[in-house]
């Protein structure tokens, strides 16, 4: 027997998992079957491409004993197994120099040291989270000798020769009073269950079934050993494309989705280069029902190796995207248990980059290809897409192209890119009028003058429309302009509308004496052709619908935004009241005029009440 001392490191790093990782001790379960894994991923790997392996019998295999009444777990695989140059090197220090380092700065406060502590995969020692002795007996596949690890994790272990008959390794965990509970069937089934139900090899569990038969002098117990096999042992999205059908596609997303209904389209990636990984992405046809609750369920599994993390983090996918719902697999990453660490690994972040862009490639060809099945798409997912204009600056040029709106011209949608295609020689920009119901906008008096000069406007009814869109200057080379603002109707001025504004100076005059400062301005009107008013937003205020936003959203302290008011130089109401000189009904007219603006905006008259006596007093007269 040889006895020998833990690296330094080893005992930090035994410390720090001990004094961090106690909330989450279960995961020495995973981190075991992931290590026998891996040694059946070894045997494996010689056992194809190595001659002196071929002979050796390749059964890959996990088996799970436990003992309640002693308090053991007991787990074998039929992997490469170690010797005893193997065990020093791998059971007694840390090999990686990366690792090591990272060790060594930890700072000894368990709070800040366990969101570190999962930069990398804590591996075997996790086990004395659990265990007071861990004993592993293992013999390397080609070897005859096999040997017996043992410690109790305070700073020794010890080495001797053992009994082994075929190759692989044996971890023995006498549990402490911390781990006693997972010397139970169903505690072991669950955890695996959850984390470790794709590890490609079967994993066995053993258990004694007790039946009791008969009654009182009769009664009898009969114990039988079972054995059965926990996991599904084979990981969907690691198959070929080619093997796959897509109704084998559409049963994997319903198992993961809790999904009725096939998903609307899948995207599968392997990638091989720099970074290894695979991705399973489903679309689903319907939106999930929590989509717009800020605590909605994030769709998205992580693995690394096979190897379940979590489907619990947001951050695996953009917001904007987090009706997507499928798998990422990653062969770089370290088993992680902090989930504070995955937001800032680099591998990750790169994996989340690429992925986010093969979903906009899918999408971007959905559209070119399939434009119902992609307006079907919109109609569902439309609005989280939108709000990537302004959460995802990376791909906001590619977003451009794939969002789409209503439009005064067409039916349904149409993408930015087509009103581009359908615009006038001489138009300037792309116009849109924004505010609450398509059917009001699409006959708001804001949009006369385009109507009379066949020009397109984009119909924003969407609240999401009114904030994305002011984050929106320019498409390609093309400046977007709302109708609902002073400046958009600039770009339409002819010399005739200077000419005509310069004539109805005295009337606006009089306009803005009589309404005083519940207005910013008033100006002549160069969209209007038969309404005699209307109002719209200072160029830099918000709009109307913007203000009422804002509200809905809580903010207080809004300063009152007050908006212009355009008259109509050519409409009779103006030119009459231009030869008026009578106070009284110069004064009526303008809050009519005013008003009447108001109301078709969708905005509530402060005083409905003197609106209808000015009414019935104008109504008076004219009769
Ligand atoms: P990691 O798995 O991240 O390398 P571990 O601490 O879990 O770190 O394991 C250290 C090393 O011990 C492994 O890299 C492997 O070489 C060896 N090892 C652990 N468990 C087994 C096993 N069941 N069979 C063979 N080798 C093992």
């Amino acid at each position: 027997m040889s006895k020998h001392k833990f690296q330094t490191e080893v005992n930090q790093l035994l410390h720090l998992i001990i004094h961090s990782l106690y909330s989450h001790k279960e995961i020495f379960l995973r981190e075991l079957i992931s290590n026998a894994s891996d040694a059946i991923d070894k045997l494996k790997y010689l056992n194809l491409t190595d001659d002196a392996f071929k002979k050796i019998k390749f059964d890959p295999r996990i088996d799970i004993h436990f003992n309640a009444k002693d308090s053991t777990l007991t787990m074998s695989d039929t992997g490469i197994g170690m010797n005893e140059a193997d065990l020093e090197e791998n059971l007694g220090t840390i090999a990686s120099s990366g690792t090591r380092d990272f060790v060594k700065k930890m700072t000894g406060d368990a709070k800040k040291d366990s969101n570190l502590i999962g930069q990398f995969g804590v591996g075997f020692y996790s086990c004395f989270m659990v265990a007071d002795r861990v004993e592993v007996v293992t013999r390397k596949a080609g070897e005859d000798k096999a040997y017996r690890w043992t410690s109790n994790g305070l700073g020794e272990y010890e080495v001797e020769p053992a009994e082994r008959e075929e190759s692989g390794t044996t971890v023995i965990l006498q549990l402490n009073e911390e781990g006693k509970e997972y010397a139970d069937r169903w505690k072991i089934e669950g955890i695996i269950k959850k984390y470790s139900n794709h590890i490609p090899f079967p994993i066995f569990l053993h258990y004694e079934s007790v039946k009791h038969e008969g009654e009182g002098e009769k009664k009898k117990e009969t114990r039988e050993e079972k054995t059965d096999q926990v996991n599904a042992a084979s990981a969907f999205w690691k198959r070929p494309k080619n093997d796959l059908k897509d109704e084998d596609y559409h049963e994997f997303y319903k198992s993961i989705s809790h999904d009725y209904e096939d998903p609307a389209f899948y995207i599968h990636t392997h990638a091989e280069g720099t970074l290894d990984y695979t991705t399973l992405f489903f679309i689903p046809k319907t939106a999930p029902f929590d989509m717009f609750r800020a605590d909605y369920r994030p769709g998205i599994k992580l693995y690394v190796k096979r190897v379940f993390i979590t489907d619990d983090d947001r951050d695996l996918m953009p917001t904007y995207l987090r009706f997507v719902r499928g798998v990422i697999d990653s062969e770089d990453l370290p088993l992680n248990v902090s989930r504070e660490i995955l937001q800032q690994n680099k591998v990750l972040m790169k994996i989340k980059s690429s992925s986010v862009k093969r979903i906009l490639d899918e999408l971007e060809a959905l559209k070119k290809n399939d434009r119902a099945k992609y307006d079907d798409f919109f109609r569902e997912f439309g609005v989280p897409l939108k709000e990537g204009l302004y959460q995802d600056f990376e791909n906001r040029d590619r977003l451009l192209e794939l969002v789409m709106f209503k439009s005064s011209k067409v039916e349904g949608y149409t993408s930015l890119g087509d009103y581009l295609s359908r615009m006038q020689p001489d138009q300037k920009s792309v116009y849109y009028i924004t505010g609450n119901r398509e059917e009001n906008l699409k006959n708001s008096p804001l949009l006369e003058v385009y109507r009379k000069k066949d020009i397109e406007v984009l119909v924003l009814d969407d609240e999401i429309d009114e904030i994305v869109i002011s984050s929106i200057d320019k498409y390609r080379d093309t400046e977007l302009k709302s109708v609902n603002r002073t400046d958009s109707a600039n770009d339409l001025k002819t010399d005739d509308d200077r000419e005509r504004e310069k004539n109805i100076a005295p009337v606006i005059e009089k306009i803005k004496n009589a309404l005083g400062d519940r207005i910013k301005d008033v100006k002549a009107s160069t969209r209007l052709s038969d309404s005699p008013s209307c109002i719209v937003a200072d160029e830099n205020d918000p709009t109307v619908k913007m203000q009422s936003i804002l509200k809905a959203m809580g903010q207080k302290n809004l300063p009152d935004f007050k908006p212009i008011l355009e008259i109509n130089p050519d409409h009779q109401i103006v030119k009459k009241l231009a030869d008026s000189s009578e106070e009284p009904v110069i004064e009526d007219i303008s809050f009519l005029l005013y008003e009447q603006a108001l109301l078709i905006e969708g905005v509530e008259l402060k005083s409905p009440a003197e609106f209808v006596k000015r009414l019935n007093r104008v109504m008076e007269k004219a009769l």
